[in-house]
């Protein structure tokens, strides 16, 4: 089963995303609501080896692109057999994206739910990578 994940579109710009957000990141205008399929392919990944405390070692982090551009970082238990280019399913859960090859998401939900609060430092993680990953994208931000 596909998820839907809420989104925002820029009517100027097209760029579109999640979670839902008042204005365009790029520009003063007013984003649209919109939604994307819950599926993607990964742009990149990557392993913490030193997870924070509450989770359990390997942590497995992933940049995932949408249909319409989105990018997330998503969450995941695991990376075997995952590549760049792979297409994996997403899913929403409180504006936590978790990435799950098709048919694990279950599992994943389960072990991100028991992970509790050490989530909000997981995020912070996530956040610098996907700053230090986008920042070649170039673009749509000038
Ligand atoms: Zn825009």
């Amino acid at each position: 089963m596909i998820e839907t994940i809420d989104a925002s579109r820029c009517p100027r710009c097209d760029a579109v995303v999640a979670p839902p957000a008042t204005w365009c990141p790029w520009h003063p205008v007013p984003m649209t609501p919109t939604s994307v399929r819950g599926v993607g392919q990964v742009i990149t990944f990557t392993t913490l080896h030193a997870a924070p405390e509450g989770f359990r070692s390997p942590l497995h982090i992933a940049i995932v692109e949408l249909e319409g551009g989105a990018r997330f970082v998503c969450h995941g238990t695991e990376t075997r057999g995952l590549r760049i280019g792979s297409i994996v399913a997403i899913e929403a859960v409180d504006n936590i994206y978790y990435f799950s090859h098709m048919g694990a998401l279950e599992r994943a939900r389960l072990f991100w739910r028991r992970a509790g609060h050490a989530g909000d430092r997981v995020n912070a993680i996530a956040r610098s990578l996907a700053k230090r990953v986008m920042k070649g994208r170039g673009g749509a931000a000038s």
